[in-house]
């Protein structure tokens, strides 16, 4: 099975298109083989280049650097999660051990983008987590008493003030958090690939089919080619499952996005000229919608079980249907045909929302599964990945390490079953939200 993308996302279609990628072609052998070239897969190449710059390195993927969801996803850089998977945030010890993580991702990235002078568009501009609904205000209420007791920056408000600042008059309840981060993920991936160190041949269109372990080497068979490795470091994320790592414990689940063109002068004081913003769902199932710096309205607002390989044009139109009524409902002023592009990406969740970073066997490491949260976490699980695989444990590692770990999976069909129905129940809990 081959994975094949969608061409169809604006901020992969915003960068200049890549020239002299290079595939595996022949047999290799080398010290360090990373397999994904996402946030993870590329801050895992960064810090392993840095630490062993005369070692062969090997970063591989099966489509281009960071054009799986890397680029594929909504941009939010986030401090706090009320939504977290399935799960709603109500145990408050846990719930820190997750923020400080969340809080290392940011810093992770801060310093990414600070040492190579990176334009990703950042905006330290908060975000909004709203709410059609009146009575989704208890929710809200519960989750700033979380907040509080953490010490995070946040405010309620209610439909005037909302509606001023979005450009819309949907939604009537929202909880304001100060910390987070809006930016371009496309730019910012963009640049993790042009910065990797010259000791780390980066190899693309190259999808691993198989691998092994044979004394201490690890074997990996690809379309053109094996390579044999001494240390592996699995960063395929949504992909895991389908190489048999840790797949009793992590599952993907596929997602739907589209983006608008830039409104126009006309449509866009039409809504009020609102400054750039980003709304997250107060129930799991809602509409995640931000307006971009440049006026681009981006809407997320499916999630579902579906082959991660790839989505079919005509299913991503039908899911492209559900985002234009999205938009249609919180700006019905502006024109039906204003989406762009709209494109599918693929998550890792596991049971009870746990990240995945650990050594699975000797030499063979694994770090992902970050449900919406792998901007940040992921460029600080890959970059900690490579030094707990050089044998280093940092401060950050021993505060990964207190993390909630992830929880067995029920066997197929049961999965299955179990995954659909949820996500049903989620879809109507919050079906005027989507
Ligand atoms: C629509 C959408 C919206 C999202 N919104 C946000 C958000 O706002 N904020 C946030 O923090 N996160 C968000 N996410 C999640 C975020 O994109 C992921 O957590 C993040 O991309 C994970 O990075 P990664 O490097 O671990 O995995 P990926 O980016 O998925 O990279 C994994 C790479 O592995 C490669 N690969 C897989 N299998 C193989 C194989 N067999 N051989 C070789 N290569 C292989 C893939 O091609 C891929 O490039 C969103 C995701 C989607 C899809």
């Amino acid at each position: 099975m081959q994975i094949v993308n969608d061409n169809g996302c604006s901020w992969i279609n915003d960068l200049d298109p890549r020239s002299n990628t290079k595939t595996l072609k022949k047999n290799e052998e080398c010290e360090w083989l990373i397999i994904g070239a996402g946030f993870t897969g590329l801050s895992a190449a960064r810090k392993l280049g840095q630490l062993n710059p005369t070692q062969k390195i090997i970063l591989i993927d099966a489509q281009l650097a960071g054009e799986g969801a890397s680029s594929r996803n909504s941009g939010y850089l986030v401090d706090t999660t009320l939504n977290d998977g399935f799960t709603s945030n109500k145990d408050l010890e846990n719930y820190k051990k997750k923020t400080d993580i969340y809080n290392l991702g940011i810093k992770a990235v801060k310093k990414f983008i600070k040492e190579y002078q990176v334009d990703c568009d950042w905006n330290d501009c908060g975000k909004f987590f709203a709410s059609s609904k009146k009575e989704d205000k208890k929710i809200l209420k519960n989750f700033s008493y979380i907040l509080s007791r953490l010490g995070f920056d946040h405010y309620l408000l209610e439909n005037k003030e909302l509606s001023k600042i979005l450009g819309t008059s949907f939604y009537n309840i929202a909880l304001f958090t100060n910390g987070g981060v809006l930016l371009h993920p496309g730019k910012l991936v963009r640049a993790m690939v042009n910065s990797l160190p010259n000791n780390i041949q980066l190899l693309e269109n190259s999808e691993l089919i198989k691998w092994s372990k044979i004394n201490d080497t690890i074997s990996c068979d690809f379309k053109n080619g094996n390579i044999k490795a001494k240390k592996i470091i699995f960063a395929t994320n949504g992909f895991l499952k389908s190489l048999g790592i840790k797949s009793n414990y992590n599952f993907p689940i596929t997602l739907t996005a589209s983006m608008t063109r830039p409104l126009s002068d006309q449509e866009f004081k039409s809504i009020g000229e609102p400054k750039e913003w980003g709304v997250l769902p107060v129930r799991p199932m809602g509409a995640t919608i931000r307006m971009t710096k440049d006026r681009r309205i981006l809407i997320r607002n499916t999630a579902e079980v579906y082959e991660p390989y790839h989505m079919s044009q005509s299913v991503l139109n039908k899911r492209k249907v559900k985002q234009k009524i999205g938009i249609k409902k919180r700006f019905p002023q502006l024109p039906e045909d204003i989406i762009q592009s709209s494109w599918s990406g693929v998550v890792c969740r596991s049971r009870n929302s746990s990240q995945i970073f650990e050594k699975i066997d000797k030499n063979i490491f694994v770090a992902g599964c970050y449900n919406g949260s792998g901007i940040g976490v992921g460029t600080l699980f890959g970059e900690q990945i490579a030094l707990m695989a050089s044998n280093e444990i940092t401060e950050e590692i021993k505060i990964i390490e207190k993390r909630q770990k992830p929880n067995l999976l029920p066997p197929q069909p049961f999965l299955n079953f179990g995954i659909k129905t949820r996500l049903f129940y989620e879809r109507l809990r919050a079906s005027s939200d989507i």
